[in-house]
């Protein structure tokens, strides 16, 4: 059969409702992958490339809104569906900008999920799938920034979820293969630096934004 062989990756933070989906989309005969929440599915994205992603909205860590937004980015031809249980209407038109179609959870029968499925798996896509995806270089070139005390630090951007994070205490290393954990996913960034070597790179985690740092007197 066609589709004996294509592979859905089903993210929900409901154990339930991935084992009960994982069962209904195995009985259609799809190799099912679930994953908890955006941060697992992008680690999920590492590993394997899906024929197709699910997703629902109302994760923690990471939103299905921004999942979806970081899959369409990485990987415009990539078919997703939207799920939701809450009946938002704002979240739905934005789940419709990120994903293909949208599926309200809690629907008793999933034919038209399974439909919507098959429709967008061996179908082109109703949408333009050839610009190029948004992808930072393998190993990039760090940029410079300050935190709120002045003291110098290198920004980068996560080549998996596409998140700002920055990286302390910059005086370099030896030149190249430097790398640094991203903060919020646990990607390894690659990057390059032209500072003079001292201080060895220490990663460190971002400052909430909202947080004010007190002086030091
Ligand atoms: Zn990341």
């Amino acid at each position: 059969m066609q589709n004996s062989t294509a592979t859905i990756l089903f993210v929900d933070d409901d154990a339930a409702m991935r084992e009960v989906m994982a069962l209904i989309l195995g009985e259609e005969g799809f190799e099912v992958i679930t994953a908890g929440d955006g941060v697992e599915a992008l680690a999920e994205l590492r590993r394997n490339l899906p024929d197709l992603i699910i997703s629902d909205l109302h994760m923690p860590r990471m939103s299905g809104i921004e999942f979806l937004s970081v899959v369409r980015r990485r990987f415009p031809a990539m078919p997703a569906i939207a799920v939701s249980g809450a009946y938002d209407l704002s979240q739905s038109y934005a789940a419709g900008v990120m994903a293909d179609a949208f599926y309200p959870k809690g629907q008793s029968h999933p034919d038209e999920l399974i439909d919507a499925i098959r429709q967008l798996m061996y179908k082109p896509l109703k949408r333009p799938t050839n610009y190029h995806p948004c992808q930072p270089p393998k190993v990039q070139s760090a940029r410079y920034g300050q935190d709120a005390r002045g003291a110098s630090l290198l920004l980068l951007t996560c080549t998996d979820c596409l998140r700002a994070f920055s990286v302390a205490n910059v005086s370099g290393s030896e030149d190249g293969d430097l790398h640094a954990h991203c903060p919020s996913c646990g990607a390894l960034v690659q990057f390059t630096c032209d500072v003079a070597p001292s201080v060895p790179i220490s990663e460190v985690p971002t400052v909430e934004p909202r947080v004010q740092l007190g002086r030091v007197a």
